[in-house]
């Protein structure tokens, strides 16, 4: 059969598409369903182009059994059953694309930067460094790339999955008012509010642009690709009484 190969390629494209659209997204939290399917409710893509694809194995199957019985007229209705589940499948990707960007809170996909830095006890910590082939630390919507700069890069639901908290979370670590936890690439450090800092109790601040910040894991950053006027972010744990600190961006505290 002819059709076996360039619709098997087809599937395979959809397939890579569909799966690389859910993604883009947050995934869902622990409620059975794919991120798609709990954004939009209906059927994930992926799902669809796997049932469509066995609908056309179905077929070529049998257009393959009983090449040698078929007439014209067989081979023109095995081509439509087999190309219709193709454009169905293709149509629905493509729907859900739409779907996604317009119930989205940025109205599609955005690629916004920010940078950050984090001080403890006056020592520079770097975040840990990507061990995967695709040099990557973190999530889809929201990553790094082994130089301290948060990308994110997808379709925003809800802008709560974008807050700075979240993005703590997307890399392996934790942020919130009280504490920070950070993979490093010392290892995982954690600071808390009133632990030792130089003999002293530390507390955690957080500067944005040169400016303190108190909104801390809900802090969402400024929609941009470029910094500035992307935010440089800069997190502090230390011993020092507020006016104390130095706020700049890559200067110690
Ligand atoms: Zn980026």
């Amino acid at each position: 059969m002819k059709l076996t190969t360039p619709a098997t390629a087809i599937f395979v494209v959809i397939l890579l598409s569909a799966v690389s659209l859910a993604h883009t997204i947050e995934p869902a939290a622990g409620s059975g369903q794919t991120a798609i399917e709990s954004a939009l409710g209906i059927p994930d893509p992926v799902k669809i182009v796997l049932l469509s694809s066995a609908v056309v194995a179905f077929f070529v199957t049998l257009s393959l059994i009983f090449k040698k019985s078929f007439q014209n007229k067989h081979k023109k209705i095995i081509f439509i059953l087999i190309t219709v589940p193709i454009i169905f499948a293709t149509l629905y990707l493509v729907g859900v694309t739409l779907a996604l960007n317009t119930a989205s809170a940025t109205k599609g996909p955005v690629h916004w930067h920010a940078d950050m830095e984090v001080w403890a006890c006056g020592n520079k910590y770097h975040f840990v460094h990507s061990t995967g082939w695709d040099n990557k630390v973190g999530e889809s919507l929201m990553h790094l790339h082994d130089d301290d700069r948060m990308h994110i890069e997808g379709v925003v639901m809800d802008m709560k999955d974008i807050e700075l908290g979240e993005f703590f979370h997307s890399v392996g670590g934790e942020f919130n008012s009280d504490s920070i936890t950070m993979p490093t690439t010392e290892g995982v450090k954690k600071w808390f509010n009133g632990y030792d800092c130089n003999g002293k109790m530390g507390w955690l601040y957080m500067f944005v642009n040169g400016k303190l910040e108190k909104t801390m894991d809900e802090y969402i950053i400024s929609p941009y690709f470029n910094i500035p006027p992307g935010d440089t972010i800069k997190i502090v744990f230390s011993e020092k009484p507020l006016d104390k600190i130095n706020p700049k961006f890559s200067e110690a505290p």
